[in-house]
């Protein structure tokens, strides 16, 4: 069977969508998703289906069967040991190595990415935090939250941040909002208002949108 950029990257987004929310995927959203029309994903859907990579009924939407949920896997394994090698040794920033990332996860072969693997002492975390599913398919379990959801008063670290935004990437980065590190919600706004967090005896205010791309967990 082949397995086209495109099919893996349907795959990928429906791994991804069916982790946001509970249930199966609708055309819409994953067109929404993939940035296409719903008729291209109509298509694709079809074609996956025909080949037994999603259970896909109209009523329920996509759902991965074992095989395309393997692909996915498989894909988001390459995709995250890429970033944090191209991070490690070869000097990338972390902002710019989602879209090489991006490419390249779908011209590697398992060896390739084994190695990868075996050079970083068989990382747990890409360079955003986002876990490394293992050679045989388990994605760890990793319960965050957005720091957007957080009530004032409570403390929490950074686990991840979003990947795809390099410009955002900066901007974290300049505040020193990076996994690992610990802070404090001090205040926030009421209707989506900005939200003051205490980082090493030092304040500062973010967006709400930022802070809807930073998952942490609480301490
Ligand atoms: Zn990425």
């Amino acid at each position: 069977m082949s397995r086209s950029q495109s099919v893996e990257d349907y795959l990928k987004a429906i791994y991804k969508l069916e982790n946001e929310e509970e249930g199966g995927v609708s055309n819409s959203r994953l067109a929404s998703e993939m940035e296409v029309s719903n008729a291209s994903v109509t298509n694709m859907v079809k074609r996956l289906s025909d080949r037994g990579l999603v259970d896909y009924t109209s009523y329920y939407g996509s759902r991965l069967t074992a095989p395309g949920r393997k692909i996915a896997l498989e894909i988001i394994r390459h995709h995250r040991l890429l970033e944090l090698y191209l991070k490690e040794m070869l000097g990338y920033s972390w902002d710019e190595v989602h879209e090489e990332a991006e490419k390249l996860e779908h011209h590697i072969s398992e060896q390739f990415g084994d190695k990868i693997a075996e050079m970083l002492n068989d990382p747990r975390f890409d360079p955003h935090g986002d876990p490394i599913p293992s050679k045989d398919g388990e994605m760890p379990v990793m319960k965050t939250y957005p720091l957007s959801e957080f009530e004032s008063g409570l403390h929490c670290m950074i686990s991840r941040v979003k990947d795809q935004n390099p410009e955002l990437l900066r901007y974290l980065e300049k505040l020193g909002l990076i996994p690992g590190v610990k802070l404090r919600i001090v205040d926030r706004e009421p209707f989506d208002g900005p939200i003051t967090l205490e980082i090493a005896d030092k304040k500062i205010s973010i967006g709400y949108n930022v802070a809807e791309s930073i998952f942490v967990i609480q301490e």
